[in-house]
């Protein structure tokens, strides 16, 4: 189970079909996003006169608390969207939302940009992929930076460089040590 990330557009501009398929092979071609092959699909409803637009999730989401999406990524997928749709309000938040009764996505604001920009340059996806470090405490040889906890079992703890890769594997709680090679398996 985890959050996707959800995006949708609003827009009182009224795209026709052949817009619409220009605007999905374009988004396809520069973002290489998922597998389906018209991510950007208009909604049932409608709200004063406006419609919606999903963006068929294509990562985990990413924000405070749960760094798991790659923030690169939605980012320039949002730019491309604002860029593309002038004028539309773009929401982003997880798939969390229900969207029956009211729109609850959360509108990605100039303010919400800059939060989740300086977030994201001050942790990147650390505090989401070292959420286990605290049963062992084991450094990368060349970052010199704590491994992230990737493999467990049999008293064995199974490690890895959020930065480099590099793999390391500890049966002792990580008193000591053993590097594997990079091609190399837990
Ligand atoms: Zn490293």
């Amino acid at each position: 189970m985890g959050v996707d990330a959800s995006l949708y557009l609003k827009t009182s501009r009224k795209y026709s079909e052949e817009e619409l398929k220009d605007l999905n092979f374009r988004f396809k071609e520069a973002s290489g996003f998922g597998d389906n092959d018209f991510p950007i699909t208009k909604q049932d409803y409608q709200r004063d006169g406006e419609d919606y637009y999903e963006v068929y999730s294509f990562s985990r989401y990413y924000g405070e608390g749960y760094e798991r999406g790659h923030w690169p990524e939605i980012y320039m997928a949002i730019k491309w969207l604002q860029n593309n749709f002038e004028g539309a309000t773009i929401y982003y938040g997880g798939d969390t939302y229900d969207h029956a009764e009211d729109f609850e996505t959360p509108e990605f604001t100039e303010e919400r940009e800059k939060e989740l920009l300086e977030h994201w340059y001050k942790n990147g996806g650390i505090p989401y992929r070292m959420h286990s470090l605290k049963e062992v405490s084991v450094n990368c040889s060349v970052h010199e930076k704590p491994m992230s906890q990737a493999m467990w079992g049999g008293g064995k703890i199974g490690l890895v460089c959020l930065a480099c890769g590099r793999k390391k594997i500890t049966e002792d709680g990580g008193k000591t040590s053993k590097e594997l090679d990079k091609n190399e398996n837990f």
